[in-house]
């Protein structure tokens, strides 16, 4: 885990460069952290830390994500790229076509854990994930 600022770009940007040969369009997606529905979210339901489909091909995120474990930190971003690029192959926004995504064209399997059931991410992408971050 890390709270440096720029930790979270970082982990975005590792898991857009793996995405890059399968998904060119990941070039033109952007993580926005601070967002202020993604605050809102947050207040309401302690489980959503990060949405898709408020500002175009954005993920944004909520500095709170910058506090969790990093493989929670590749899930839901990892889980929220799956959702820009579902809905970018086959218009599709439900949670199992960002997962699968995630499966099949990253090699990354997502996993809910209790108490909150957050995304995990797992598999040979977290490891080269970590093993690429700066
Ligand atoms: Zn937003
Ligand atoms: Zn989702």
């Amino acid at each position: 885990m890390s709270a440096k600022p720029n930790h979270l770009w970082n982990v975005w940007d590792v898991l857009r460069s793996f995405a890059l040969p399968v998904a060119p369009v990941v070039k033109n997606y952007k993580l926005w952290v601070g967002c202020p529905f993604a605050e809102d979210d947050h207040k309401k339901d302690p489980r959503v830390f990060a949405h898709t489909n408020c500002q175009k091909n954005t993920v944004c995120a909520s500095p709170r994500l910058l506090h969790l474990p990093l493989p929670v930190q590749a899930g839901i971003l990892a889980h929220e790229l799956g959702h820009l690029l579902a809905y970018h192959w086959w218009k599709d926004w439900r949670e199992e076509a960002a997962d699968g995504v995630v499966f099949t064209y990253l090699g990354g399997q997502i996993e809910y854990k209790p108490p909150l059931y957050l995304q995990e991410l797992k598999g040979p992408v977290f490891r080269r994930l970590k093993d690429a971050l700066p």
